[in-house]
């Protein structure tokens, strides 16, 4: 029953106090019969919603307000084909095991999956994804899962299909820099397989060397050095993808501007929501004659981003420019003793091209980091010293296990002169709601990590850290930023879609989602705000009555 009808029968409930007692007794037995049908039509489309037919689609959400947990286990007729396609060794259903594949790195979402599906080849891929289409399954695809947005969070009532046994790299092509591999295959393998002949992939997410191609294609994921060498979707040139239907296609390819649509473009990015990607072209990068890393020591975050202000101003493009605050520096001094200067803002710059330009520039970004108030400056001597800084930032955000039990990693661009007062801000909602936030940030293109500090065991605490990062989040957009630079937007940050978009933004970005999936089976209720008022359903979004009257609102 949806709450207008709720209110129609209170509004009629009111009246029947005149009638006679026939009357009460033939309306309220009615009431309760009605009452009951729901109820068990409920119950039958939460447990077998493969038997809905496709006009009743909507139904299916009706299972989401049933107080019941735990797992639905999986049709044993449906798991035998599934079995049949990955045998034994690819398939994960028992509940301990499946207890695995719960959550992705943003730990505090957690949905057991019906089944787990481990195949090795697209031809698997494509079966799996068939069955789930005819049985209305929902299914996500799954890396590593270290995606720290819920991206990888199963859905209530669906199946995980890890790519992780698809990992080989099918071809390495030197003369056109292009390599082409399987959705498995970790981001550090690509580069360790071309390095002998100097060349590199050059997206580095700090959770390279575990993280994999197919999760950094489905997140768009940066790293420090994209700052001049551009995001993950800079390097995908095509793809070879299986729709949510099962059928077959390839977007982009080996050339480059591939006429029509840039399909390959719009699957980027798109956190699991239009297939899954099988096989993916990457552009690769040929090492520079020369690199310089330096370090600059200041003492407050501002003044390190007067700095980088001026970097930018003076025409140069380096390829990375990292900050860290003191909290950031200690955390990661406490992990792996990378030699950090103490002090409130730290500075590592990178440059990187022919070696006469990388020292004549060298020279004016020390004297540019002097200017605004750099008391220690360190350029890395050897390939050990500059990996051993370089260690130190990456390893930050596992590192604030050293000084808080609990932490939430946040993920908001700003517009890069925003930088003090947004600094500013940040600080002043961490003193008003009693919590440390750690800040380690991408300086260079304005991509902010701020870290917020919590203790689970503290009654309150998580509520606060979830208000205070979600506050963070609101400044970046007054800013002018965005909610998220490089982590998605998955389950963590749909909530916040609506204050970054407006209505015909979301509704263009639903349609071309309905496009590639109109039955919404692959990954659904990530990036978009949920529908959440009985009548509403998946698919494009259309204002509930309650909503066009003011009555209730839409996160
Ligand atoms: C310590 C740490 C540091 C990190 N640093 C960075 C960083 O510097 N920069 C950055 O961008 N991120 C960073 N991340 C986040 C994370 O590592 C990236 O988002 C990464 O790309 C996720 O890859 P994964 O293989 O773990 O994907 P998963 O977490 O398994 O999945 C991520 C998303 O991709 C989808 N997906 C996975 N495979 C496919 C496929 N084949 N086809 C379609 N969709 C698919 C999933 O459904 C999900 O929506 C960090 C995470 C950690 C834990």
């Amino acid at each position: 029953m949806d709450a207008q009808s709720i209110c129609i029968a209170t509004a009629a409930t009111n009246q029947v106090g005149n009638e006679g007692p026939i009357f009460r007794f033939v309306f309220w037995h009615s009431v309760t019969l009605a009452a009951i049908v729901g109820l068990i039509v409920m119950f039958y489309a939460y447990v077998f919603p493969q038997f809905i037919p496709n006009g009743l689609n909507f139904i299916h959400g009706w299972g989401n307000i049933l107080p019941f947990g735990g797992l639905y286990p999986m049709d044993p007729r449906i798991l035998q084909e599934l079995r049949a396609i990955v045998d034994e060794r690819g398939l994960i259903s028992s509940p301990e095991e499946l207890h695995t594949y719960e959550c992705d790195g943003l730990v505090n979402f957690r949905v057991l999956p019906r089944a787990v599906l481990l195949p090795t080849s697209t031809g698997q891929v494509q079966s799996i994804v068939r069955i789930c289409h005819r049985e209305r399954i929902p299914f996500v695809a799954r890396g590593s899962g270290t995606g720290l947005s819920g991206g990888a969070t199963p859905v209530d009532k669906g199946i995980v299909i890890s790519l992780a046994r698809m990992n080989r790299i099918l071809e390495v092509d030197f003369p056109n820099a292009r390599v082409v591999v399987e959705p498995g295959v970790l981001n550090l393998d690509v580069t360790a397989r071309i390095q002998h002949n100097e060349f590199f992939y050059a997206p580095d997410p700090s959770s390279q060397t575990v993280c994999t191609i197919g999760g950094n294609v489905a997140e768009n994921s940066g790293g420090a050095h994209c700052l001049k060498y551009g995001f993950t979707t800079t390097h995908v040139l095509g793809l070879e993808v299986v729709l949510p239907d099962g059928t077959l296609v390839h977007l982009g390819g080996k050339t480059l501007d591939v006429p029509g649509y840039d399909l390959a473009g719009v699957f980027v990015g798109s956190e699991g929501t239009l297939g899954i990607a099988t096989k993916i072209i990457l552009r690769i990068v040929k090492r520079p004659e020369c690199v310089r890393t330096l370090l600059a020591a200041f003492d407050s975050t501002n003044e390190a981003g007067a700095a980088v202000s001026g970097i930018i101003a003076a025409g140069m493009l380096p390829s990375a420019i990292e900050m860290m605050d003191n909290l950031a520096i200690q955390a990661a001094e406490a992990a792996v003793h990378a030699n950090y200067p103490n002090c409130g803002g730290l500075l590592l710059v990178e440059l990187d091209g022919p070696l006469a330009e990388v020292e004549a520039l060298m020279t004016d970004v020390n004297e540019i980091c002097r200017s605004n108030g750099a008391w220690e400056i360190r350029t890395a001597q050897s390939d050990a010293e500059r990996a051993l800084i370089w260690k130190g930032r990456k390893s930050a955000f596992a590192a604030m296990g050293r000084i808080s039990s609990n932490y939430i990693v946040q993920d908001g661009v700003i517009p890069r002169t925003a930088l003090p007062q947004v600094m500013g801000e940040i600080e002043r909602l961490s003193q008003e709601a009693g919590l440390r936030v750690a800040n380690v940030f991408h300086a260079g293109d304005g991509n902010l990590h701020p870290l917020v500090l919590y203790d689970r065991r503290v009654p309150g605490q998580q509520e606060a850290a979830e208000t205070l990062s979600a506050g963070i989040l609101e400044l970046c957009i007054e800013a002018g930023g965005s909610i998220t630079g490089e982590h998605g937007v998955g389950v963590d940050k749909k909530k916040m879609m609506s204050k970054m978009f407006a209505e015909p933004d979301l509704l263009t970005m639903q349609r071309v989602r309905c496009a590639f999936d109109p039955l919404q089976l692959s990954n659904p209720t990530k990036i978009f705000p949920t529908p959440r008022l009985c009548g509403e359903k998946p698919g494009e979004y259309s204002p509930h009555p309650l909503e066009s009257s003011g009555l209730a609102e839409r996160f």
